[in-house]
């Protein structure tokens, strides 16, 4: 075997991940064709096309049409050599996904909590992992990696060291999660795996700045830059929904005053209804015995004429734009992403968010930007999770294919 030198190393490195890339992107697709876009010879394109076909992740599909001579053959990304988990953790349930490399749903499940005692969550969430793995094809590569997205902040190693709405104060998710399963983990802020689960997937694909808003209980934002996820000094950045709109505003459980999440998230806009006689008294014909009136009710309420429902989302959507205003002054996004629980209540809600952005926002700050709501819905936050440990997973595969070489 011939030793490479450190250059050579890493110039052979970035060929393959050029090259698996044009592959996962652009199947099926010849080695001529990968030459031409990668601008490398067809000699070092062979050589790494084989080594993938070897690692399983690459596979010749037949032949493709000629444009002269020799039909090519066609190669294809195998997407189905491995699998990756994505779990999106909520303050009442957990969703978690398997999914194959191209980030495709192979299989969905969901369990609602009974409590946010970090023991007996860690205990649903192992269940259900063990399930999904249990569930997994037989593959190459097998289960590749696990992604959590938390609704907290996330240090570099997995450790939740703060999620207000869970009360969690440095819980070892990331470190359990590995010790349990001896596969990579990666466990993020559920705002940040959202952002990458629009940018990968969801409305976002071909957008360099965006910024995608969570709303549900409480309100975060992944923010992307140049394509990728901003996550500031610490890796602590995105909590918008502790911004101050009110200086002698209500407390909020961070310990500040005035906080937007207190006017413009989901559990804002419930807390108002339920102060409703009226609208509760309305929402009994939705609601079974003993439940709380929740958003869907809203929606229900509003759908069928409600007009103090009406009003409560409108405002709900005031104070959305408000904020949503401040974001777009401060990065001049080309995109924000309305996403989570509150995607719900688009119909009542998005038309005062875009009449307030219209009205508050600088101009030119304005020109460009739109405000669109998830297309991946309540699903950006679990396929995002997937898709930070798929990244993982392609990351190393780089370099483990370069290493056998
Ligand atoms: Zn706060």
């Amino acid at each position: 075997m011939r030793q490479l030198t450190g250059d050579q190393f890493l110039v052979k490195q970035i060929n393959s991940s050029i090259v698996l890339d044009l592959i996962r992107t652009h199947s099926p697709i010849s080695r001529a064709a990968v030459s031409v876009k990668s601008g490398l010879n067809k000699g070092t394109v062979s050589n790494l096309v084989n080594q993938l076909i070897e690692n399983g992740l690459v596979e010749e599909m037949g032949q493709g049409e000629s444009s002269g001579g020799r039909k090519p053959v066609m190669l294809s990304f195998n997407q189905r050599a491995g699998y990756a988990i994505g779990v999106d953790l909520r303050i009442d349930m957990v969703s978690a996904v398997l999914t194959d490399l191209q980030g495709s749903i192979v299989q969905q499940i969901e369990s609602s909590l009974e409590s946010i005692e970090s023991e007996l969550v860690c205990t649903v969430l192992s269940r259900m992992i063990h399930e999904l793995i249990a569930s997994a094809p037989k593959s190459h590569y097998g289960v590749v990696g696990i992604g959590v997205g938390v609704p907290g902040i996330v240090d570099d190693n997995g450790m939740v060291l703060f999620a207000p709405n869970l009360h969690w104060n440095n819980v070892n998710l990331g470190g359990r999660l590995r010790e349990e399963f001896q596969i990579p983990v990666v466990i993020d802020n559920e705002a940040n795996a959202g952002a990458q689960g629009e940018k990968a997937f969801g409305a976002g694909t071909d957008r360099d700045h965006l910024i995608y808003l969570s709303v549900s209980h409480g309100i975060g934002t992944g923010i992307v830059i140049n394509k990728d996820i901003y996550k500031g000094a610490s890796g602590y950045s995105g909590e918008a929904g502790h911004t101050t709109i009110e200086a002698d505003g209500k407390q909020c459980s961070c310990g500040n005053y005035g906080c937007w999440e207190l006017y413009a998230s989901e559990r804002a806009l419930l807390e108002e209804a339920r102060q409703s006689d009226t609208l509760k008294e309305a929402a009994k014909a939705y609601i079974p015995d003993g439940d709380d009136l929740r958003l869907e009710h809203l929606v229900q309420l509003a759908e069928s004429g409600n007009e103090e429902a009406r009003f409560i989302l409108k405002n709900n959507g005031r104070f959305l734009g408000i904020g949503i205003a401040n974001i777009i002054n401060i990065f001049n996004p080309e995109l924000i992403i309305i996403g989570n629980r509150i995607a719900l209540a688009e119909a009542w809600i998005a038309g005062e968010i875009r009449e307030t952005v219209a009205r508050r926002a600088l101009p030119y700050h304005k020109d460009k930007v739109q405000v669109e709501f998830s297309h991946l819905n309540m699903g950006a936050t679990v396929i995002g999770a997937a898709s930070l440990a798929l990244t993982q997973f392609f990351d190393k595969m780089r370099v483990s294919v370069e290493r056998s070489t």
